[in-house]
Parts: C-alpha cells; sequence; structure tokens
C-alpha cells in the first residue's frame, strides 16, 4: 500500500522545475474520496491527506515539480504556459501497477505563474471536485479528484474568495501543449522521448511497435481518443467552456475544468463560458474544436511523422467521431440498432428541441414513457405542435419493431436522474463557503449512482432532480478561477 513515486522525472530536466508547494494556512479537509483512494492503493489519514493536500507535508516517494507546456488559447499561441499554479506531485502506483498523477492545484507560485497568484479559490475547486465524480460515474472519461481543503486565507478574483487546494488525479497530465512547447524548441530527441513516455504510461500497448510506427499509432490513438471523448460529451449534454490545447490531455480524458456546464434547455450554440463572446467553444463547436486541436497537435508531430500519416490520424478522428456519436445518441433516442436515416432523425430532433425550449435532460425521461402514455401527455411536456405530433409518430413507427421495454429500459440506462447542473454545484459551493461541507459530502455520493437516486437525496433534495426554474437556467460563468 502507499507506493508512490514520480517518474516525471526520469525525463529531461528541462521538461520541468522541482518546486515545494506553498503551505495553506489554516487549512480545513473538505473532502476525502475515498473511493478514488481504495482504487488508487492508497491508504492515508485524514490528517496525512490534510497536510498533503494543504502542501504541508509530502508523503515519500512525492516529489513536487511544475511541468512546462505551452498551448493555442482561443486559437492564437501562447508561448509562456506551463503549471502556474499546480504542481506534479508525483503518481499512486495501484495494486495492477498502473500508475495515477497526483497533482496539487491551487500550490502557489512557480516559474510560469506569470502574473497569477499561484492560487485557487474554493468555488472553482468545489466545481472541479465535483464535476469529475460526476462525468465518471456517467461513463465518460475524465480527471477526478482525491481531496479539497480550505483555507481562509483570501483570493482576490473578481471579488474577495476564500483559497482552497485540492488534489486532482489522471492517467497523465500530459497536454496537448507539451508536445507543441517540444516542436516549438525542435529538438527530435526531446519529443520522442515525450512520445515514448506517453506511451509508457498511457498506451502501453504501443511499446512493442517499431519506433515510427509506434508514434504514428501514438498520434492516431490520441486522434481516436479524444473523438470517442467528445462523441460521450455531445450525448451527455456536457459543455467543456475552455478547449484550449493546453487543456486536452493526450490521454483523452476530460480535463482543466473552468466554466463548464451541463445543458439545461437545449441549445445547440450554447456557450456556457462567458469570456467566449464569439461562441468558439460553444456545444455544437465542440467536436470541430476536438478536430482542430488534433491539427495542432498533428503539426507538433510533423516532428516525427509524415504529411500522409497525421492525415491519417485526423481521418481517424472524424470517422470515430461519427460513430461514436451515433452510437451515443441512438442509444439515447432508445434506437439499439441504427438504421439507415437514424442520423437524420436524431439531428432533426435535436433542432426541434432547440426551436422548443426543451430541458435536454428531462426529454429523455419523457421518451421512455412515450409508448404508454396518451399523446395529451407527450404534448404536455413538449408543447403542443404539429412538429411534434408528427415527430412522435415518425418515433412510434421507427420504434415499433423494438420491444418496449428493451427500449425503455436502453433510455433508462443512458438518462441520469442526478445531473450537476451550475446551478446545483452553485448551492453547494455557497454551503462550502459557510464552512458546511455536508452537503458536498453527500453530493459527492449521490453523483456516484446518477440513473437511480439514492433515498436521502430523494427525501430531502428532490429540487435537485427537477428542471431549474427560469432564472436557474444556462447560467453562463467567467474563465474566473
Ligand atoms: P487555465 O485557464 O486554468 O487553463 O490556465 C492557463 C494558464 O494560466 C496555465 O499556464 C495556468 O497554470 C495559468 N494560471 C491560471 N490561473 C493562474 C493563477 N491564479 N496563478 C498562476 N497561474 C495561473
Ligand atoms: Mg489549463
Ligand atoms: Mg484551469
Amino acid at each position: 500500500m502507499n507506493r508512490f513515486t514520480n517518474h516525471y522525472l526520469e525525463l529531461p530536466s528541462h521538461f520541468y522545475r522541482p518546486i515545494d508547494p506553498e503551505p495553506l494556512i489554516d487549512a480545513r479537509l473538505v473532502h476525502y474520496n475515498q473511493t478514488l483512494a481504495e482504487q488508487l492503493g492508497i491508504r492515508l489519514e485524514n490528517s496525512q491527506v490534510l497536510q498533503l493536500t494543504a502542501g504541508q507535508a509530502m508523503a515519500p516517494g512525492l516529489e513536487p515539480l511544475a511541468q512546462k507546456y505551452t498551448g493555442h488559447q482561443f486559437g492564437y499561441y501562447n508561448p509562456d504556459l506551463g503549471d502556474g499554479r499546480g504542481l506534479l506531485l508525483g503518481q499512486a502506483i495501484d495494486s495492477e501497477n498502473r500508475s495515477w498523477d497526483l497533482h496539487l492545484k491551487g500550490a502557489g507560485i512557480t516559474p510560469y505563474s506569470r502574473r497569477g497568484d499561484g492560487r485557487a479559490v474554493l468555488r472553482s475547486a468545489v466545481r472541479e471536485y465535483l464535476i469529475g465524480e460526476a462525468l465518471h460515474h456517467l461513463n465518460i472519461p475524465t480527471t477526478r479528484c482525491l481531496s479539497l481543503c480550505h483555507s481562509p486565507e483570501p483570493v482576490r478574483r473578481e471579488k474577495i474568495e476564500d483559497r482552497a487546494s485540492y488534489i486532482r488525479v489522471a492517467k497523465t497530465h500530459v497536454r496537448f501543449g507539451h508536445f507543441e512547447w517540444l516542436a516549438q524548441r525542435g529538438d527530435r530527441s526531446d519529443f520522442e522521448q515525450m512520445a515514448n513516455y506517453v506511451v509508457e504510461v498511457v498506451y502501453p500497448e504501443l511499446i512493442d511497435e517499431p519506433p515510427a510506427k509506434r508514434y504514428a499509432e501514438l498520434f492516431r490513438t490520441i486522434c481516436i481518443r479524444t473523438a470517442q471523448l467528445i462523441a460521450k460529451w455531445q450525448a451527455a449534454g456536457f459543455c467543456h467552456g475552455v478547449m484550449n490545447s493546453d487543456n486536452m490531455s493526450v490521454a483523452g480524458e476530460t480535463f482543466d475544468f473552468g466554466p463548464y456546464a451541463f445543458l439545461d434547455d437545449f441549445k445547440i450554440h450554447h456557450i456556457c463560458n462567458h469570456s467566449d463572446t464569439e461562441g468558439r467553444y460553444a456545444y455544437s463547436q465542440q467536436p470541430n474544436i476536438g478536430l482542430w486541436n488534433c491539427q495542432v497537435l498533428g503539426q507538433a508531430f510533423s516532428m516525427l511523422l509524415s504529411s500522409e500519416q497525421i492525415e491519417q490520424g485526423l481521418d481517424a478522428y472524424v470517422i470515430h467521431y461519427n460513430q461514436a456519436y451515433l452510437h451515443a445518441m441512438g442509444s439515447k433516442f432508445g434506437l439499439p440498432n441504427l438504421a439507415e436515416g437514424d442520423k437524420y432523425f436524431i439531428a432533426d430532433s435535436l433542432i426541434l428541441m432547440d426551436q422548443s425550449d426543451i430541458d435536454f435532460h428531462h426529454f429523455f425521461h419523457h421518451l421512455g414513457k412515450l409508448e404508454s402514455e396518451q399523446e395529451h401527455q407527450w404534448l404536455d411536456f413538449v408543447g403542443d405542435s404539429k412538429a411534434w405530433r408528427e415527430w412522435r409518430q415518425t418515433y412510434l413507427s421507427r420504434t415499433d419493431q423494438i420491444d418496449r421495454e428493451q427500449r425503455r429500459q436502453k433510455i433508462a440506462e443512458q438518462t441520469a436522474s442526478f445531473v450537476l447542473r451550475n446551478h446545483i454545484a452553485q448551492e453547494i459551493i455557497e454551503s462550502c463557503e459557510k464552512g458546511d461541507y455536508d452537503l458536498l459530502s453527500s453530493a459527492m455520493a449521490w453523483l456516484q449512482t446518477p440513473f437511480a437516486p439514492p433515498a436521502d437525496l430523494l427525501e430531502n433534495y428532490a429540487h435537485f432532480l427537477q428542471a431549474p426554474r427560469k432564472e436557474q437556467k444556462g447560467i453562463a460563468l467567467s474563465c474566473s478561477s
């Protein structure tokens, strides 16, 4: 138990800077994710977790460092990036010898902080803490969090807020931006060392390939994982909000959360990031931006690959995105075996939803009951219109060969009851800001069974399952964190 190391230190020393965290003052432990700790083979007492999360003491084997990377932010290359307020502490090695990065976010100033203060605020820490758990239990690859602490130290953002720090767990913290940085430096051997590191840590099935094939497969695999990930976001109605290439993980995990949101009403062009004035990262744009980021990564990989090999990776993105999207959306609509024309049916359905101000998640709850209910019950929900009446007929004839119970189950399996909508996250943040962490603990448990809400959620927080009130809908948050 407790096997810690930091294998990033085996890479060339200019890839990072060793640095100690700045300890948080008067920190209190908000939460320790015991379930995750067990999976990682970590056994720590609460007092040890607090010390680690507050940056007050390291566990043997952990050696904190700040990673250098660059990246494209809102379409423009920024050479000055790197871990500006987070440190890679090292890795936990689980019982199957897999390693898991432990990254302390809010750890203080590093050589890459630029004008930032190196700190994280409780508000954004709670948001990242919750969403990792939410996505994981929706079967969407993501980083998660191990522990969170809260300090009364003031941090200046748009207003004064409390300070926090938390340990993030990921397969790796290598971002697309790491490769962009190495390509900019132009040292082929450095680039190969990073590629081999990612293969060893994330894609060990490629280790035995000869180098030329290994690098091409690595790029292609990253493209495919990214495509499959974004297809899952689309089907879940999840908006990331800041898909800069330094926020894209080479492991295809959802990574680096800012003003993310689950859709409330289905709006194809919903923008969850208040700072994203042009809608670059709108819900509808995520698949294209995923490809754009893979193109940027491909340009970096031209250090090692031919233009044909890069094209193959990008083609794979498109093919796998379309497959994964249709599969996920088809399941949501209760269409187990996709038929010719289903993709148009799905697209048309989404357009109609967009025009009708319909809650994306509740739509599928109602869809599960469509056959057993009268037409007027369906129309009560979607709104009575010729378009929805016709839609209902089309759907019934499309699904009349499918066993009703099988279809209902298929939809239920894909339709979460407890969705971490922004206004719910906000209610949890406000209780944490008052020093009451019970609601966050409860929410962490509820998020583990999003498809079947437990009794205490149903009894005490039933409003978390209902559609948001008008003023709670579609909140856009700023990048400030
Ligand atoms: P983000 O917008 O969180 O993806 O961060 C973009 C870059 O800004 C990264 O290099 C971060 O490390 C850095 N950064 C963000 N916030 C801070 C902060 N408060 N202090 C120092 N660096 C920061
Ligand atoms: Mg980032
Ligand atoms: Mg961030």
